[in-house]
């Protein structure tokens, strides 16, 4: 398994990994298979969605804002369960199929690390299921 450090530089922003998880996978010669990506954290998600329009990814940062505000009442001491909602709505993780040493992703689509209660480095685990180059460990 892989883990990619990310320093996320805002409080609420989301960042490209896409070449981050793919580097991963060719360190470890994956060729074909499965590629798992998980967040171990809270208040931080993995997505895959456009990432052609930058745009995209700030409308649906402020889609749940709107959704799930900083301010709301809530009882968990740490006051931040708005980070802890959002992260339950984008999910955790993410399953992508490595064909040839590729991920293979819709032509618009890119992986997404969302930070929610930031800025903080986040990891995030990769891990290759299937089958490895000749030089692969
Ligand atoms: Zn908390």
């Amino acid at each position: 398994m892989e883990t990619l450090q990310i320093k996320t530089p805002s409080h609420c922003c989301a960042i490209d990994v896409t070449d981050r998880v793919g580097g991963a996978l060719k360190e470890k010669s994956a060729q074909n298979g499965l590629c798992l990506i998980y967040v171990p954290h809270t208040t931080a998600a993995v997505i895959v969605n456009e990432g052609a329009d930058r745009d995209v990814m700030e409308d649906v940062l402020e889609a749940l804002d709107r959704l799930v505000p900083w301010k709301g009442g809530y009882k968990h001491v740490e006051a931040n369960s708005a980070a802890h909602i959002k992260a339950i709505l984008a999910g955790a993780g993410a399953q992508l199929v490595v064909d040839s040493g590729h991920l293979v992703l819709g032509t618009w689509q890119r992986i997404f690390l969302l930070e929610f209660d930031g800025p903080r480095t986040r990891k995030i685990f990769v891990q290759f299921v299937g089958d490895r180059g000749p030089s692969g460990p």
